[in-house]
């Protein structure tokens, strides 16, 4: 037995404070309880009531004569632990505590929850809840609605968790009206003992479970539920509404990476992404989403056909499919070639197919039977505008019919005109059709269901391990750490990148006088080439913007010229100079940038971009979250606006993806390695066709 069999499997329920009184929580559950005729005893508790719903009430808990396994509890906040000591006596397993005032209304309400805690744990009770709706369970077995939500579950394969009590309520109204089989339903409240991730873990092992509907509003272990539910969407799709997080913490972060990340929301999006959690933005989107993934199977491919009665409806729902990135299918010569046999000549044989305007259901039946047998052609939308004589029920019933045909492929329709449709609506809906009323909302749950299946197909990768230098890192991480700094010194960072095997230009540190030109000159003598100069000092961030970077120097001359230059910043300025990098100068390659920042939620945030203005102004980068695997770091690359930029447009020679994919999974090995670093900004990594010539010319540590 699972610990959580006792909320949502019980034999028996207690409801505390159970009601006679009209409009009261305490009427409403035991009313839902038999209503939904629950499959064991129930035994409503209140001092004052003898008898609730014509049921026998009990004075308290430990007056029931029979065993409990659940109790929901609706006494006033102050009754609430002496009750949750009643119901660890009397050797109840479960609780669903619906009533609110604990830390949802600050300091006294914190104190509360905290000592109901210590209750659940010295009896070995497990709870949802303070502060929510209920649970349901519409197995046969079970049939338990334990909420006070004034709308009956129709029994399905969908569970569906939220956050938020209020919406619980619609939501069960909004599942019902289209036809949306729950199978258990848990509205969580404040989560102080069951988590958002406990649930996951128990559907995940529900084998009537078979999609999770989750409205999260906060996370309490990102790290766990990465892990739980990457394991459930192999086999159970998850779709989530998560509401964005604030801009806050984007003022204070100082790294390239920080504040792209935080501004730019992307921690949910690069978690959701890494375990296949599809992510929607509102309610609405929930349940477009929700009705397609619970009725129809998914799509083999992105080859779409669309059979129409009007044009625009069709061009619109063309134009959201090729800007969605799926395909419009091209049809068999001989499907064409049947519908142009069977349909009148002003209609269209090609896809999207155009019945026009006086198409009947017969009509229909030639268009979606020709498109569904197309081995071109893997899902269907049917789109219907209702004109005046044509009756939408018996069109509704032909898509029905033709999807029970061929129920391998998904059928999604769009039915335009709610007033004459509405029975049609229905009754494709009791069907496990899909409605939608606006085309784009069709071709979106298609997209979702495409993008799903590939994350489905993709391989796992692996996560590499490469051969470092770890010691090393630790060293100075420490040094550092002692003497409490929260930035690393250029020959710091230079270390530590070269521990990991990252690939840097060759250079030298001189002081910044008359000797140190000397060695700059020399230095420069034996690269052969030109070097570059970068002054550097502890509070100089960014080198160029003070023109502390001069690069391409060529002669003795313009190296001594940058050395009085630079000095003459450093009196300007009054900062004190820690000396001058004197770097070869590397031509000729592109600039990325790759970086790292901690989010407190999520972790380690790589990310990944092209350097320079595009990283600044177009701010064209990606993210994922460490530890990656090589595939993820190949993703990463590929998935910005400015990747063609990399394979070599116009003549141009590719660059070496792979030396970037590496430089990416060292990166995310360090981060893993020592959590203690906060932020790095290698900008910018050079790269080049030969791998070899692949370097880093500029990098930044930050500390925890
Ligand atoms: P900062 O980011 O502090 O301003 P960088 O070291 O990144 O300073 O240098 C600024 C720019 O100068 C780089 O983005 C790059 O275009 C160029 N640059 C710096 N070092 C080199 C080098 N060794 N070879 C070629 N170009 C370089
Ligand atoms: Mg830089």
């Amino acid at each position: 037995m699972h610990a959580l069999d006792a909320i949502f499997r019980p034999q028996s329920v207690a409801v505390i404070g159970a009601s006679s009184k009209d409009r009261t929580i305490g009427k409403e559950i035991v009313r839902n309880l038999i209503a939904y005729e629950f499959q064991g005893p129930i035994f409503p508790v209140n001092p004052q009531a003898k008898v609730v719903h014509s049921i026998k009430c009990y004075k308290s808990v430990m007056e029931i004569p029979d065993p409990v396994d659940l109790a929901i509890i609706v006494v006033p906040s102050k009754f609430v632990l002496q009750v949750a000591e009643e119901c660890g006596q009397k050797g109840i397993k479960g609780l669903v505590v619906i009533t609110a005032g604990f830390k949802e209304i600050g300091e006294t309400g914190l104190e509360r929850e905290k000592q109901l805690s210590a209750v659940l744990h010295k009896y070995g009770m497990r709870m949802i809840g303070p502060n929510c709706m209920g649970v349901i369970n519409t197995h046969a077995d079970i049939k338990l609605d334990a909420t006070f939500a004034p709308t009956q579950p129709i029994p399905g394969h969908v569970g569906f968790m939220s956050q938020s009590g209020a919406l619980g309520v619609a939501i069960l109204e909004i599942a019902r009206e289209l036809n949306l089989g729950i199978s258990m339903f848990a509205s969580m409240g404040n989560k102080t003992d069951i988590s958002g991730n406990d649930l996951l873990e128990y559907w995940r092992d529900d084998p009537e479970t078979k999609m999770i509907l989750m409205y999260l509003e906060s996370f309490g272990n990102p790290r766990k539920f990465t892990q739980i539910a990457k394991s459930i969407a192999r086999t159970k799709p998850i779709i989530s509404v998560k509401a964005g997080r604030t801009l806050q913490g984007a003022a204070a972060a100082s790294s390239h990476t920080g504040a792209l990340a935080s501004s730019l929301d992307v921690a949910t999006d690069a978690m959701f992404e890494k375990c296949g959690v599809i992510r929607v933005s509102s309610i609405d989107e929930l349940f477009n989403l929700a009705a397609a993934f619970d009725a129809q199977p998914l799509p083999k491919d992105n080859r779409i056909a669309i059979v129409t009665n009007a044009g625009g409806p069709a061009i619109m729902a063309t134009d959201a499919l090729i800007s969605s990135g799926m395909r419009l299918a091209t049809l068999e010569e001989s499907t064409k070639q049947h519908l142009r046999q069977h349909l009148p000549p002003e209609a269209s044989a090609n896809n999207p197919v155009d019945l026009i305007a006086s198409a009947d259901e017969h009509r229909y039946k030639i268009a979606l039977e020709a498109v569904l047998r197309d081995p071109n052609v893997d899902a269907v939308i049917a789109i219907f505008v209702p004109p005046i004589m044509i009756t939408a029920n018996a069109v509704a019933q032909t898509i029905i019919d033709m999807h029970r045909q061929y129920a391998d492929k998904p059928v999604l329709s769009c039915f335009m005109g709610q007033q004459e449709g509405r029975q049609a609506i229905a009754l494709l809906r009791q069907n496990k059709i899909p409605v939608y009323f606006f085309p784009e909302h069709t071709v979106y749950a298609l997209k979702a269901m495409d993008q799903y299946r590939r994350w489905r197909e993709k391989p796992e990768g692996t996560i590499k391990t490469f051969d470092v230098d770890r010691k090393a890192v630790e060293q100075i991480l420490s040094q550092a750490k002692s003497e409490n700094r929260k930035q690393l010194s250029f020959s710091e960072v230079t270390s530590i990148l070269n521990a990991y095997h990252f690939p840097l230009p060759a250079h030298t540190t001189v002081p910044l006088d008359g000797k140190g030109l000397k060695e700059a000159v020399e230095f420069s003598k034996s690269t052969g080439g030109s070097v570059v100069l970068k002054l550097l000092a502890a509070d100089l961030t960014h080198k160029s913007d003070v023109g502390g970077v001069k690069i391409d120097l060529r002669t003795e001359k313009e190296i001594a010229d940058a050395f009085s230059e630079f000095e003459m910043k450093m009196k300007e300025r009054h900062i004190r100079p820690d000396g001058v990098l004197v770097q070869e100068m590397i031509k000729g390659g592109k600039e990325l940038v790759l970086g790292m920042n901690v989010d407190k939620n999520f972790g380690a945030l790589i990310m990944f971009g092209l350097g320079g203005i595009y990283v600044e102004v177009l701010k064209d980068v990606s993210f994922s979250i460490a530890p990656i695997t090589d595939l993820e770091a190949h993703e990463m690359i590929k998935s910005i606006k400015g990747y063609p930029l990399l394979t070599g447009v116009r003549g141009q020679m590719p660059v070496n993806i792979d030396a970037i994919a590496e430089a990416l999974q060292r990166l995310s090995q360090l981060v893993t390695d020592f959590p203690d670093i906060r932020e790095i900004d290698i900008n910018p990594l050079l790269v080049f066709h030969e791998k070899e010539k692949c370097k880093v010319v500029d990098a930044r540590i930050g500390l925890i």
